[in-house]
């Protein structure tokens, strides 16, 4: 399977590199591997392991992203491969993320076929962090494009900005991971000194991508105050439109918080409250109440999608409410 050379990187003195495709920059000595584990020096030149070589394959509701207001009801090829830049304390995905593991390969020109086999709107890169593959993402998703399908990224949008511009011209839709409003939080949860995910979110919205934004609420890492969660959806709704969804995630133990309890329904809930005063379209994930995975008009509360697990069901086939005509947002 092809170990190809890899974009992004500098040549240093002494047989140095340097990789320039995520903000960790990672200065590499011969023979070393970077922290996303799949990017290593080889006689002085930076190359990627994971080129053409999957862990995962499956057909996934879009829902399951999460994307609710993206093809509601659709559902999608998604694929991932090993590594990661970052080590998020409770990452539900470490097993493939932090480790390397063995891989299936599925070639370039394969993707045409695959993606037309199944009923599926497009390929989604997901399952672990999307933009370390993106030798193979530039490669593949021009590819589905010229099928006339769809390409999501499901994604911690931490990637060099000049490197993202390479493949925002494909990409349609985004679920980007925003797990706290500044730096300190980032390297405390997800080991990640110079995140630039606010940059990134803006570049994606300006360009047109339908983003969408899944917060982790994590017990020990986040405050539960209501202050707290303004902050989120203060940002989102000026700095993306209070139209952008906005998932809000219950934490439950994994990886290396399995002493950590999952996070109180009640702080879930004011969380939800807090973020509706600023956004339009806000869910709970991981809560026993279905009433917060529905869609509901933002202006006269109409029922619009109704979500029971990933049973959807879609009472609407435009932007407009169909019981007041407010504009809504969704990708049909
Ligand atoms: S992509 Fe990997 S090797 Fe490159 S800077 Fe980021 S973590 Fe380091």
């Amino acid at each position: 399977m092809p170990v190809i050379e890899a974009s992004y990187y500098e040549k240093l003195d002494n047989g140095k590199v340097k990789c320039t495709l995520c903000p960790r920059n990672c200065v590499l000595n011969e023979n070393q591997k970077g922290f996303c584990l799949v990017r290593f020096n080889k006689n002085g030149k930076l190359f990627t392991s994971i080129y053409e070589e999957i862990t995962s394959i499956a057909i996934d509701p879009i829902e399951k992203k999460p994307l609710y207001h993206f093809k509601p009801g659709s559902y999608i090829l998604s694929i991932g491969t090993n590594g990661c830049n970052l080590d998020c304390k409770s990452c539900q995905n470490w097993q493939i993320a932090r480790q390397i593991t063995p891989r299936e390969y599925l070639p370039k020109e394969a993707i045409r076929e695959v993606i037309n086999r199944y009923d599926s709107i497009g390929l989604c890169y997901t399952y672990n962090e999307p933009s370390i593959w993106l030798e193979y993402i530039k490669d593949t998703a021009p590819i589905v494009k010229e099928e006339g399908k769809d390409v999501v990224l499901v994604s911690n949008g931490i990637i060099n900005s000049n490197a993202l511009k390479e493949i925002l011209p494909f990409i349609d839709a985004a679920n980007i991971d925003l797990k706290g409003m500044d730096k300190e939080y980032y390297l405390k949860f997800s080991a990640m000194p110079n995140p630039n995910v606010w940059d990134n979110l803006i570049l994606l919205k300006e360009n047109g991508v339908h983003v969408e934004i899944t917060k982790l609420i994590v017990p020990g890492f986040d405050e539960f105050n209501e202050k707290y969660f303004e902050r989120f959806a203060k940002w989102i709704a000026e700095n993306l439109g209070k139209d952008t969804p906005f998932h809000l995630s219950r934490f439950f133990p994994a990886y290396k918080l399995l002493n950590t309890p999952p996070t109180p329904l009640e702080v879930m809930y004011m969380a939800y409250e807090v973020s509706k005063e600023y956004l339009e379209y806000v869910y709970l994930g991981n809560v026993p109440d279905e009433r917060f995975n529905s869609t509901y008009c933002p202006n006269c509360g109409a029922l619009l999608i109704k979500r029971i697990g990933y049973q959807v069901e879609v009472l609407i086939s435009d932007n407009i409410c169909p019981n007041c005509g407010y504009k809504l947002n969704f990708v049909f």
